[in-house]
């Protein structure tokens, strides 16, 4: 397949063609393209969303794999990477082989997994690494997961969400937590600047979700784990868009009743995966990030800290574009099952037109087409 517009290419926008099939083949200057682009669109590579919850299994009345990677093709995300709080939980031979097999069947991008700490020897597996509580450093487990080579997320507090007293939860736990670990360790979802410092400070990489930065909790609607901070804090985290690694989403559906539940009952979520990449694309395009900064947020750096062959424009890579048009309109989800998300009506300046998944069109002006991604961390299938 061939596309030709203005094309991402060594930190700037040049007019060309991008030939490829599940990985891209050829850049050159002139060519007959297979698909005709909006004025003014932009072919950038796609997203990747290091903390999503896909949901499926016994969970799927609140989002299952095909609702959660159809709305994530809308946002122009290419790969999802799933976190383990599913039920079962992930942290088995079986349980992975398992949620590896659903995934395969439909997942309409590119995905990977991350396993819970566990007892089990999983590390030959292909998954993307683990995803570490503070409090699973007390496990002796602990020790299977922390030599291994793969990535290790941290989720920087102790979670207490479905207890009382959530209003007491101090920021020093999200802090604290992160002078507990060492090694190849990921800072996810920072909720304040202070941890984003510190994760930098000991050579961790860090991201950031768009909640904490953009809504203010005041209902079951907008409460989340960990907390979003308030106003004062919030401000300051704007600077850490200049600071973090990369942007995650933190996609977390529940199903309306679950929401509608008394705040101190109902779980803590938000829905969000087709937002990140229009919106850090608003910012681009309104002159607040650079597009080379947008690109590292959405994509590069992500892409380098997971290891996968993804994140920029050069022969050989996955073929996993996203094809980005200036337009204004407001946010809201489209494939998911949820339907209220605190980020609703948001007013953005980017509209995904299409995102291609290893050369196929898997979503093209409002419709998602079922192609099949791929798990981006199995080696066996990657060539
Ligand atoms: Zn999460």
């Amino acid at each position: 397949m061939w596309l030709k517009g203005k094309l991402y290419s060594s930190g700037e926008l040049v007019e060309g063609c991008i030939g490829f099939d599940r990985r891209i083949r050829q850049m050159k200057r002139e060519c007959k393209p297979d698909l005709k682009l909006p004025e003014g669109s932009i072919i950038m590579p796609a997203g990747v969303d290091m903390h999503v919850h896909l949901r499926g299994l016994e969970l799927s009345y609140k989002e299952t794999v095909a609702t959660a990677t159809s709305e994530a093709v809308y946002g122009g995300v290419g790969v999802v990477v799933d976190m383990p709080n599913t039920l079962p939980v992930i942290n088995s031979r079986s349980t992975i082989d398992m949620r590896l097999v659903e995934l395969s069947n439909y997942s309409r991008t590119d995905y990977g997994i991350y396993s819970g700490v566990t007892s089990d020897k999983v590390d030959d597996m292909p998954i993307a690494g683990y995803k570490v509580f503070p409090e699973d450093l007390e496990r002796e487990e602990i020790s299977n997961v922390l030599g291994s080579n793969k990535l290790k997320v941290l989720h920087p507090e102790i979670p207490m969400s479905l207890r009382p007293g959530r209003g007491n939860r101090r920021l020093w736990q999200e802090l604290a937590s992160i002078y507990l670990v060492k090694g190849n360790f990921h800072v996810t979802h920072s909720t304040n600047l202070e941890t984003v410092r510190i994760a930098k400070g000991h050579h961790f990489t860090t991201d950031l979700t768009m909640h904490h930065l953009l809504v203010e909790e005041r209902d079951c609607l907008t409460k989340v784990n960990p907390p979003i901070r308030d106003t004062t804090e919030r401000r300051r985290l704007i600077s850490a868009l200049f600071e973090v690694d990369a942007v995650a989403s933190d996609h977390a559906p529940h199903s309306s009743r679950e929401k509608e539940l008394p705040y101190e009952l109902c779980p803590p979520g938000i829905a969000g995966v087709s937002f990140n990449i229009p919106f850090i694309y608003t910012l681009a395009f309104r002159g607040v990030l650079t597009l080379s900064r947008a690109v590292e947020l959405t994509t590069e750096n992500p892409s380098k800290i997971l290891g996968i062959d993804s994140g920029e424009f050069a022969i050989g890579k996955l073929a996993n574009l996203v094809i980005i048009r200036k337009e204004r309109w407001r946010y809201s989800t489209k494939f998911s099952k949820v339907i209220h998300t605190p980020l609703d009506g948001f007013p953005l300046d980017a509209a995904i037109f299409s995102t291609i998944v290893e050369g196929k069109v898997a979503y093209l002006d409002g419709d998602v087409y079922p192609v099949r991604g791929s798990n981006v961390f199995d080696k066996a299938i990657r060539n």
